[in-house]
């Protein structure tokens, strides 16, 4: 709590949208009502400023659209006519419903269903998973975002938090290359705003002139798709122009001989002719990047976002070790500084609940799978939508559409309004806001760790998630601590407390003061690479990826051709290890730990990363 008086008090709380800025926010409450939200003006990087979409959320908490009741569908599916039930009523259905699909089609014929609506530790991405473990439901596999860049990342530098989005500052040319900072991580720009008053370069990659191509020092326009061959003629002009940091390559990386083969293949002639950037200016770009230190390179999420989206994370990954950026403060890459969050996710998730051979579906095959179109045995006869709105976010909304007026697919939506998706639920359930619940809050744009505290009391009979999946585990009578355990204790489940990071961290300080920096050294001094220590296998940045080798069928950056049939994909090849085969691992490489801290990551996903570091382990690539 920030202050209080008489009849007013100010709550520390936190933004819950899946935006990488996770800002600290004030919560002002009179008579046990939210009566304003602002920024917390203390914190370092989000510093009191809050965006349009959260300058009124006590609107949201209020409006008279929310969902304050379990309602059960009176009308025909889509129609949106509801009546009001009992939550006890509510579960009732739901456990005679599941029950019967079980007994008659077994548990993979429940598919659940849910994203970032709210994306905190607790309440979000993967609240659910212990439970439809448990349940034995076919796994429900999210890979829109960043699972691609995430293990291409991984396989290059390892889950390293990269560059401290503060040290920015420091840089003295900075690349934003398919991040339109100023509109999607507008805390951001400060820092890159005062590396330009101090003489940086700003370099914009983008197809568009965005807002924040306009306040570059030089827009390069790339054609859509192209961003993996620019990374590839940049690295092909720094080593045939010889400015590649000799020391930093011999001492820090592996596979330059086989890099330094593979981008003499893209000289800037033929890399102009796929980005349709002029040879001229890829030269300029790449000397200029490689010689004026430190550089850094922000990769956005678009820069994946297109067939060998990961392949392009790999080689944008390989060019500041090429040239010896990370020897700086201020040098580097930054993409998702999550991986520095010592976050126990499998505390949350229990994957070592998923039954061998349990059936995956990818979130993107909803319309298919919902209309058949899809031949699975069983077929899915119950869906259960939490923390997302897959008619208006995922893809073939007609199909899924469609799908959901089945008649004979029984659909539950947990929601805080009556969104397009739950106008079609059987039963939909009432979910808290952000200032109704308490979550612990990680971020994927900065370093601080965040507490949100509960504001008010939760409106009508909403529940926070984390209440959901009890009550849920209730009714279908699974009696593990797991769901006996309170939020509070949850967070300190979730969290690995003895971890360096959370050093001088508590819950006492969290509630306090709302927020901490993890312990991993101030903008001034972060260079977590300068000598290396990079969390690959081998502790070096592997330009030619030893994971890759071990269970990828290429293992070589490639660039897409122009013509686009050459993806460059990375083609998964998990093997059938359980996840519990694990074993202690050396500190600075990656642990199953710290690959599966990643809140994004699916179960099989996380099985995969975890599998492929277990087999680097178990054919001794690892001390
Ligand atoms: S900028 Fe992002 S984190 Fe900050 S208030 Fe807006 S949506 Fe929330």
């Amino acid at each position: 709590m920030a202050s209080t008086s008489e009849r007013q008090k100010v709550i520390r709380a936190a933004c819950p949208h899946d935006c990488p800025d996770t800002c600290a926010m004030l919560v002002t409450v009179e008579n046990g009502r939210a009566i304003m939200v602002r920024g917390d003006p203390d914190h370092p990087f989000t510093r009191g400023g809050l965006c349009v979409k959260v300058n009124n959320y006590e609107q949201r908490v209020y409006s008279p659209d929310r969902v304050l009741h379990p309602l059960k569908r009176s009308g025909p599916k889509g129609s949106g006519q509801f009546e009001r039930v009992t939550w006890d009523a509510a579960m009732q259905m739901i456990r005679l419903s599941w029950t019967k699909i079980i007994d008659q089609y077994g548990p993979t014929a429940i598919l659940p269903y849910s994203y970032l609506g709210t994306e905190g530790t607790l309440n979000g991405l993967n609240v659910g998973d212990a439970f439809f473990n448990k349940l034995g439901a076919t796994i429900s596999e999210r890979t829109f975002c960043d699972s691609g860049s995430c293990t291409a990342y991984f396989m290059t530098i390892g889950p390293s938090p990269g560059m401290d989005p503060e040290s920015f500052k420091y840089s003295k040319y900075i690349i934003l290359w398919a991040c339109n900072t100023i509109s999607t991580n507008l805390h951001h720009w400060p820092f890159i705003a005062e590396a330009k008053k101090n003489g940086a370069k700003l370099v914009v990659i983008d197809p568009l002139k965005t807002r924040t191509a306009q306040e570059a020092d030089w827009h390069i326009s790339i054609r859509p798709g192209t961003d993996a061959a620019l990374a590839l003629g940049m690295m092909n002009v720094i080593i045939e122009q010889d400015l590649v940091d000799r020391d930093y390559v011999a001492n820090y990386t592996l596979g330059f001989d086989e890099l330094r083969d593979r981008v003499k293949a893209y000289p800037p002639e033929m890399v102009a002719k796929i980005t349709g950037i002029p040879a001229q200016d890829i030269r300029t770009l790449a000397c200029e990047y490689a010689t004026t230190q430190p550089s850094v390179i922000r990769i956005g999420v678009a820069i994946e976002r297109h067939a060998g989206g990961g392949q392009t994370v790999r080689a944008t990954a390989c060019l500041p070790a090429l040239v010896g950026a990370w020897r700086h403060v201020g040098g580097g890459i930054l993409q998702l500084p999550i991986w520095a969050f010592p976050i126990k996710w499998e505390n949350l998730m229990r994957p070592d609940w998923i039954k061998p051979g349990t059936r995956v579906l990818n979130q993107w095959r909803l319309g298919s799978a919902l209309t058949h179109d899809e031949q699975l045995d069983p077929p899915i006869k119950s869906l259960f939508v939490y923390n997302s709105n897959p008619v208006v976010v995922a893809p073939e909304q007609e199909k899924i559409v469609r799908g959901l007026e089945r008649e004979d697919l029984f659909t539950v939506v947990s929601e805080q309004f009556l969104t397009d998706t739950a106008r079609y639920a059987d039963l939909v359930l009432p979910a808290t806001t952000q200032l109704e619940q308490f979550d612990i809050m990680f971020s994927w744009g900065h370093l601080y760790l965040s507490l949100n505290q509960q504001a008010i009391e939760p409106l009508g009979e909403a529940v926070p998630n984390t209440e959901l999946f009890r009550r849920l585990a209730r009714t279908m009578s699974f009696d593990d601590r797991q769901w006996k355990r309170s939020d509070e204790e949850m967070a300190l489940d979730a969290l690995d407390w003895a971890n360096p990071a959370l050093q001088g961290i508590s819950m006492d300080l969290l509630r306090e003061k709302g927020w901490a920096r993890l312990n991993v050294g101030t903008p001034e001094t972060y260079a977590p690479h300068a000598k290396g220590d990079f969390l690959t296998p081998s502790g070096k940045c592997e330009f030619n990826a030893s994971m890759a080798e071990t269970l990828f069928c290429r293992c070589s950056v490639r660039a897409p051709t122009s013509s686009r049939r050459e993806s460059g994909w990375i083609r998964c090849q998990p093997t059938s290890l359980p996840m519990n085969h694990r074993r202690p691992m050396h500190r600075s490489r990656p642990s199953t730990r710290s690959m599966s801290s990643h809140p994004r990551a699916t179960r099989s996903s996380i099985r995969v990363m975890e599998t492929c570091l277990l087999n680097c382990i178990m054919l001794g690539n690892s001390s």
